[in-house]
C-alpha cells in the first residue's frame, strides 16, 4: 500500500482530529499523517473496548488451571496492538520523515509521539481490570471454611451443639435450644466474599447458555433472542440460588431488573 497515493485520493474526506484552530500550520503531510494514525488509533480503541467487554468472561470461562485459552486470547490482542504500533512507526520513519520540512518537523513528531504513547497506554492497560481467578476454587475454599465453622459451632454457655440449617454468610444471632442463650454465629469475613462471588460464578456456570443466546442474537436480532436471554437469566438465578441460598427474593429482583433492562435498552441497539 502506498501511503501517499492512498491519502492523496482521500484528501477531501480527511478529518482533522486536533488542530481546528491552527489550520495555517497544517500542511497536507500533517493532515495525511493524522488521518492515517487516526484510523490505526480507532482500531486500537475498538480492540481495547472489546477486551473490556469480553476479556473477563473469557478468563472466567477458561477452566484450565493455567488459563491457556485466556493467555492465547491475550497474546493475540497484544500482537495486534504491536502490529498497529509497528505499522504506524514504519510509515512514520520510512515515508513521512524523509519528506518532512524543517517547519513541519516539530508538529509532525509531536503528532506521532502522542499517537505512540496513546496506543502504548491502551495496550499496557487493556488487561489491568481482568483477573485470572479460579472462581470454582475460591468458592470451594470459602464453603470449606464455612462448613468447618458451622460443624464446630457450640453454645458459649452450655457447650451444646448448635445446628445451623440455613446458610448465613453474615453474623446472625442463634438461640441455644438447650439453655436459650443467644449466640453469635459469625462465619467470618472470608465467607462474606461469597456474596460477591455468586454472580460471576453463576455467569461462569451458565456460559454455554449465554453463548447460545449471543449466537441467536447475532443471527436473528434482539427481539427474537429474548426467549434465549430469559432461559439464560433463569439458569443464572437458579445457579445464584444454589451458590447463595436464602436470597431467593433478591435474586428474583435481579432477574426482573436484567430482563426489564433488556426490554428497555437492548432492542434499540
Ligand atoms: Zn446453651
Amino acid at each position: 500500500m502506498n501511503f501517499f497515493n492512498l491519502y492523496k485520493k482521500n484528501k477531501s474526506s480527511t478529518t482533522n482530529t486536533n488542530t481546528a484552530n491552527d489550520v495555517d500550520a497544517d500542511t497536507s503531510l500533517v493532515q495525511r499523517l493524522q488521518t492515517f494514525l487516526g484510523k490505526l488509533y480507532q482500531r486500537a480503541e475498538e480492540m481495547h473496548s472489546e477486551i473490556q467487554v469480553s476479556g473477563q468472561r473469557i478468563a472466567d470461562a477458561d477452566k484450565d488451571p493455567f488459563k491457556r485459552s485466556f493467555l492465547q486470547f491475550k497474546a493475540g490482542m497484544i500482537a495486534q496492538f504491536t502490529a498497529i504500533i509497528q505499522k504506524g512507526s514504519n510509515t512514520y520513519q520510512e515515508e513521512v520523515i524523509p519528506k518532512v520540512s524543517t517547519m513541519e518537523l516539530v508538529k509532525i513528531s509531536q503528532i506521532f509521539n502522542d499517537w505512540h504513547v496513546g496506543v502504548l497506554n491502551m495496550m499496557t492497560s487493556a488487561f489491568d481490570q481482568i483477573s485470572e481467578r479460579d472462581l470454582e476454587k475460591e468458592y470451594a475454599d470459602i464453603m470449606k471454611t464455612y462448613t468447618h465453622y458451622k460443624d464446630h459451632f457450640h453454645c458459649k454457655q452450655c457447650g451444646g451443639k448448635l445446628e445451623i440449617s440455613t446458610f448465613y454468610f453474615t453474623a446472625t444471632y442463634i438461640a441455644c435450644p438447650y439453655c436459650r442463650t443467644q449466640n453469635t454465629f459469625d462465619p467470618g469475613t472470608q465467607v462474606r466474599l461469597v456474596e460477591h462471588l455468586a454472580r460471576p460464578l453463576a455467569e461462569l456456570r451458565c456460559n454455554e447458555l449465554y453463548e447460545r443466546y449471543q449466537e441467536h442474537r447475532r443471527a436473528f436480532g434482539t427481539d427474537s433472542a429474548k426467549e434465549k436471554y430469559q432461559l439464560y437469566l433463569q439458569a443464572l438465578i437458579d445457579e445464584m440460588n444454589r451458590i447463595l441460598p436464602g436470597l431467593t427474593a433478591q435474586h428474583q429482583n435481579f432477574y426482573d431488573r436484567l430482563l426489564s433492562d433488556y426490554e428497555r435498552f437492548e432492542q434499540f441497539r
